[in-house]
């Protein structure tokens, strides 16, 4: 069985968490190891505040509170996501307008933001998806114009880039995942990026359940209370031992997965030649980290069919988004605006392949064998 995912796993890792638990004795938040992955994703993606996070989810959660999102507020996304970018903004009261995406990244298309534009909107949220940019100078161009905050939803994008800054870094606030599913891992976890200058005392605090308990560490206060609202959204620092071992090589593993993505698009690229497949566009601004390597197929009955001939010959694949404007809770709490011409569309077309750090050649000429045979 060749399996769709495999988390990445490091032997430094695991030295690590013993390391935390028996040697500094400290498991709980903001130790050792989580300010060392704050301060790793500080030097190397140039982030002025980073803060290591119990997921991406809540690093996004943490947006809408430092954006002080109140009820009725407007927020623009694409549809074509995962729920926790739209859910993050409801659970403060917004309202999600979704706009339409792009047919070559699946990102949102940046040409539709601005007619989605009124007077409630507070922020635009674009999904770097695969881990490929979104168009950020004509996105942000667009804020500043209507002074909203960009809020990147980079969860798929860590290591990535856009021109020559890293995703998560270039709007106002930016969220990483390291989900057990993502190019680097601690099992659950994501990291908060803060840009925006206004924001970063206030991130500290809303981490910390709301008090200021990170000033009373640094001594700039003499006891700490509650002083605003927030949550725990701080992760174990087991967790930040694992992830601080992938950090330390994560040129190593980024080059492993762009080697097996090159080698998945070279090994189909004749059956895009041939009319079959679609096979991924990455866009000459942006560097990727081949976080997915997804296929298209003509439309859902085929894929569909592809699926099933994957698995009866032991390779697991597997579809995307059901885009969030047709979901029961999209419907709810949000509207589409325009008309959907390409995301439910493209969502039905988009077949996800095995794509992992240490897949192997063979794994992935089989892969392709299998889809050479389809066709
Ligand atoms: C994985 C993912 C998330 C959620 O990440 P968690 O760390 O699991 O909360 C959010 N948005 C996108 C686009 C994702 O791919």
């Amino acid at each position: 069985m060749i399996k769709f995912n495999e988390p990445l796993y490091t032997e430094q890792g695991v030295t690590y968490i013993v390391d935390a638990i028996k040697v500094k004795k400290r498991t709980n938040g903001d130790g050792e190891y989580t300010n060392k992955c704050n301060k790793w994703i500080e030097t190397n993606f140039c982030s002025q505040k980073v803060l290591l996070t119990t997921s991406c989810t809540h690093a996004l959660e943490m947006a809408a509170l430092l954006i002080e999102i109140k009820e009725g507020d407007e927020i623009i996304m694409p549809s074509y996501t995962f729920v926790s970018t739209a859910n993050a903004f409801v659970l403060r009261g917004a309202v999600i307008v979704f706009v339409d995406i792009r047919t070559d990244t699946m990102n949102m298309d940046e040409k539709l933001i601005e007619e989605a534009i009124t007077d409630k909107t507070k922020a635009i949220v674009p999904v770097h998806y695969a881990g490929v940019s979104c168009e950020m100078d004509k996105i942000m161009d667009i804020a500043r114009k209507y002074q909203l905050y960009v809020i990147e939803d980079a969860a798929q994008g860590v290591m990535s880039k856009y021109k020559d800054r890293f995703l998560g870094t270039i709007g106002d606030i930016g969220c990483f995942s390291f989900h057990e599913t993502k190019n680097y891992t601690m099992g659950e976890g994501g990291a908060v990026l803060i840009k925006n200058p206004d924001f970063v005392e206030r991130a500290e605090i809303i981490r910390e359940k709301g008090t200021n308990r990170n000033l009373f560490f640094r001594g700039m206060v003499d006891k700490y209370s509650w002083v605003d609202i927030g949550s725990s959204y701080l992760p174990s620092d087991l967790n930040a031992a694992y992830l601080y071992a992938q950090l330390e090589e994560a040129t190593e593993i980024n080059n492993s997965r762009l080697s097996a993505w090159n080698t998945h698009y070279a090994l189909l690229k004749d059956l895009e030649n041939r009319g079959n497949i679609k096979l991924p566009v990455i866009p000459e601004k942006c560097t990727h980290n081949a976080h997915m390597f997804y296929i298209k197929t003509e439309n859902l009955e085929v894929r569909t069919k592809l699926i099933k001939h994957l698995k009866d010959n032991g390779i697991s694949a597997v579809f995307h988004y059901i885009p969030l404007h047709s979901s029961v809770a999209g419907r709810k709490y949000g509207r589409f605006h325009g008309v959907d011409k390409h995301t439910t569309k493209e969502s039905e077309r988009i077949l996800r392949l095995p794509m992992y750090h240490g897949i192997t050649e063979v794994s992935l000429r089989r892969v392709a064998e299998t889809i050479y045979g389809f066709y």
